[in-house]
């Protein structure tokens, strides 16, 4: 919490404070209103007994007749409540401003630490995980503050009406003071529970995101198999594990509310009893009952609450932070705008090794090989062998722990790995196709594309043949809400998105499951479609893939085990190649 009250301080103090004024002028004058009462009644000829502080507010109405009485203080009566009105409609207004402010410039750091994030960091975080960061914690972290905002205004509230609960009886002041505070010391443990159950409740959260994120990614292959039932169940475990815990969280808020509820029954009996029935001290006692129970006591039962609250959502606000402050840590270097890569003849892996920061063991190890301009070359290997952390390490996206990788003469830097990415296009296994139109799919990543340019580039991935017959044309939706494309197709558009950067090296990760022969024949075409000079590496898991490359590099264990030629690997009896063709 001082943590949180440390970030309030430190953010916009003059709005913060502003909040706060606002909220003691609202518990102002409504105090001010309730004790009005008391004119009130003595306009209404009820005793309100001989009290000295109580007469005190009946002297500004001396000297009026009956009338002007009765006028005065419906006046001040409506004018505080107008004042009251409008204090809060502004209050609850700058408070929201303020509180949106605070969870839009969070939702900004955490987007900001993603960003800036080395692609290993990132990579150890699900998608899930880092959705639910900005969406839900987020969320969660700005109504801590909220809580705690509301607990500081009615600490400064509390304050006022205590002074004035005071100031009208100091017995029964204290006596609700002391039952009070003690009922805050007695209700301690509720604090640490409350927060304990936070914790669970971020954790089921998380557990929610990922299994619902996972089922619905893997939709088709669960009806494939069958196995809705089994799903089901999974699903309703964690959706009961959730409702388990907002049900306790929420039992753990209503017990002391009850308790407090039936002390302020208690205590207004006992009360009553002795300042009415027994001392007989007339009505002005009974209004300063009516005071403490209705202004001075709820902030008690609401301190417990708004404490609870607190708590429970800290754990949201603590993994904020310390996301932001882990993703931080792992900070890519910072790379150069100017910098300038010369790719005409290869580009070469010198001694290459790597290891992952969360792993210990060497993953490549002594990678040398070429790749020359114009050629087209396999990464073949079992799963697991590093061809992805190659293919990552070309991209820039991990830099090597050992060697150096060269583009002509030059070795890939924080200098110049911004140039070189600029020449490089990626197809993934799975890549993003927005339900959009053709025309938003291909200008995401090149924003300032023209036409001309994307018909060109479309041509030259031959999807231009089916876009062309289509309708709408390049103005056609695709995803669920439009066409629905075959995954040759959307290859197709895909590459058509990498070409219109004019790359000069092209990595194209073969997707490893559902490979038809609609897919293999887009490689072989792609390849025969690409001008001459351009790279292509393709992670390839089958042969028909590798018959369309000049080159194979097979790895086994981080280790190149053979390269060459692909006639050269095909000859040898024994080679992983050989091999591969056998099986398949
Ligand atoms: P392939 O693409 O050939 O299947 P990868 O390059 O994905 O192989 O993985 C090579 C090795 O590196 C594997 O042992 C894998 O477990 C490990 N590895 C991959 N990614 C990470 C990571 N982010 N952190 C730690 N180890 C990793």
């Amino acid at each position: 919490m001082k943590q949180i009250l440390k970030t309030v301080w430190q953010m916009d103090r003059r709005n913060f404070l502003l909040i706060l004024l606002l909220n003691i002028g609202v518990a102002l004058t409504s105090s001010i209103s309730i004790v009005l009462l008391i004119p009130m009644l003595d306009l209404l000829e009820v005793s309100i007994g001989d009290s000295g502080a109580l007469g005190i507010l009946l002297q500004p109405f001396a000297g009026m007749n009956y009338l002007e009485r009765a006028v005065a203080i419906i006046a001040v009566f409506i004018v505080l409540m107008l004042l009251r009105a409008l204090l809060n409609s502004f209050a609850t207004v700058r408070q929201n401003a303020y509180l949106e402010r605070y969870e839009m410039g969070m939702r900004k750091d955490v987007y900001q630490a993603i960003g800036s994030a080395s692609w290993e960091t990132l990579s150890e975080r699900s998608g899930a995980e880092l959705i639910q960061l900005i969406s839900l914690q987020c969320r969660q972290a700005r109504f801590c503050l909220q809580w705690t905002i509301g607990l500081i205004a009615s600490a400064f509230s509390a304050l006022l009406q205590l002074v004035i609960a005071l100031w009208m009886s100091l017995p029964v002041t204290i006596m609700a003071l002391v039952v009070g505070a003690s009922f805050l010391f007695l209700f301690r443990p509720f604090l640490k529970k409350s927060k304990e159950y936070g914790q669970k409740a971020v954790e089921v959260n998380r557990e929610l995101h990922r299994e619902t994120q996972n089922q619905l990614s893997s939709i088709k292959e669960i009806r494939a198999y069958g196995a809705e039932d089994h799903h089901r169940k999974l699903f309703a475990q964690i959706s009961q594990k959730y409702y388990d815990i907002s049900l306790r969280t929420t039992q753990l808020r209503v017990i002391p509310q009850l308790c407090y509820s039936v002390a302020a029954a208690v205590l207004i009996g006992i009360a009553f009893v002795f300042s009415v029935l027994i001392l007989d001290t007339g009505t002005a006692q009974l209004m300063v009952l009516v005071y403490i129970f209705s202004r001075l006591w709820p902030v008690f039962s609401s301190w417990q609450g708004q404490l609870q609250n607190i708590q429970a959502y800290v754990p949201a606000y603590e993994t904020v932070q310390a996301s932001i402050c882990d993703l931080t840590k792992g900070q890519r270097e910072p790379q150069s705008r100017d910098g300038s890569v010369n790719f005409t003849q290869q580009i070469t892996f010198d001694k290459v090794g790597f290891t992952y920061k969360s792993g210990s063991e060497e993953v490549l190890k002594d990678l040398c090989f070429t790749l020359p301009r114009g050629s087209v070359t396999a990464l073949v290997g079992p799963s697991g062998a590093g061809k992805s952390t190659t293919a990552d390490l070309l991209l820039g996206l991990l830099q090597p722990t050992e060697g150096r990788i060269l583009v002509d003469d030059v070795a890939l830097d924080s200098q110049n790995l911004g140039a070189w990415r600029k020449r490089i296009g990626y197809i993934p296994q799975e890549p993003l196709i927005l339900n959009a139109t053709i025309r938003e799919n291909l200008l995401r990543f090149h924003p300032e594309a023209g036409e001309e340019e994307m018909i060109s580039a479309l041509k030259r991935s031959l999807a231009w043949p089916f876009i062309e017959k289509l309708p709408n044309g390049l103005d056609t939706v695709l995803g669920d809400n439009g066409v629905r494309l075959s995954g040759g197709e959307r290859q197709r558009i895909v590459l058509a998105r990498v070409l219109m950067g004019d790359p000069s090296l092209i990595i194209l990760d073969e997707a490893t499951s559902a490979l038809d022969y609609e897919s293999e024949n887009f490689i072989r075409q792609t390849i025969r479609s690409l001008r001459e000079d351009t790279t292509v590496l393709i992670i390839a898991h089958r042969m028909a893939t590798i018959r369309g490359a000049d080159r194979a590099i097979v790895l086994l264990n981080g280790r190149i085990e053979e390269q060459g030629s692909l006639q050269e690997l095909l000859q040898k009896q024994d080679s992983y190649l050989t091999k591969m063709v056998s099986v398949e």
